[in-house]
Order: C-alpha cells, then sequence, then structure tokens
C-alpha cells in the first residue's frame, strides 16, 4: 500500500530549448500563419522569433509562407480569401508533419 509518487526536481524545460523537438515545431508552426496576419500578440511573436532562430526547419518554411502570403497580397484582388487561408493552414500542419 505504499502510494510512492516519483517526482523528478530537475524535469523542468524550458520550452523552447528542447531542441528541436518535434511538438514544439508543431506548435509554432500552428501560430505561424496567424504570425503572418499579425493577428499574434508581440509575446507569442517573440516566442516565434526565438523558436525560428533556433529551427532551420521553421525559417525555412515560414520563408516560403511569407513569400506566398505577400503574391496574394500583391494581387489586385482581396486579400488572402478564407480558403487561401485555410489551404495554407493545411499546408503549415503538413509540414508540422514531416518536420
Ligand atoms: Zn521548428
Amino acid at each position: 500500500m505504499a502510494d510512492r509518487v516519483r517526482t523528478y526536481p530537475g524535469t523542468r524545460t524550458p520550452a523552447l530549448h528542447q531542441g528541436h523537438g518535434k511538438r514544439n515545431c508543431v506548435k509554432v508552426l500552428e501560430r505561424l500563419s496567424a504570425y503572418l496576419d499579425d493577428e499574434l500578440s508581440g509575446d507569442v511573436c517573440q516566442e516565434i522569433r526565438a523558436h525560428l532562430g533556433d529551427c532551420p526547419n521553421c525559417e525555412v518554411f515560414l520563408d516560403s509562407l511569407r513569400q506566398t502570403v505577400q503574391l496574394c497580397r500583391n494581387r489586385p484582388s482581396p486579400a488572402l480569401s478564407k480558403n487561401d487561408r485555410a489551404n495554407l493552414r493545411r499546408q503549415i500542419l503538413k509540414a508540422a508533419a514531416t518536420a
């Protein structure tokens, strides 16, 4: 009936420095499209930037994403439609899945 709960005192890992864990990338990638739309708070932007500086994978992806968005914005048609955004988000999630 010993109720030994083992705790690990040293397991507090700073979120941004656990290497390039997939989970972290997914989290960042999920926010990237909002980041491009400037819908994120400064805090989250900083978090993303920090991760990007640390993770070439995501940086490259953001770069191509940014180009895509700019191409859309430079068109005479109204900015990204709901469909475009959905598409981009799907691309992001796909990239996250293979990261
Ligand atoms: Zn990453």
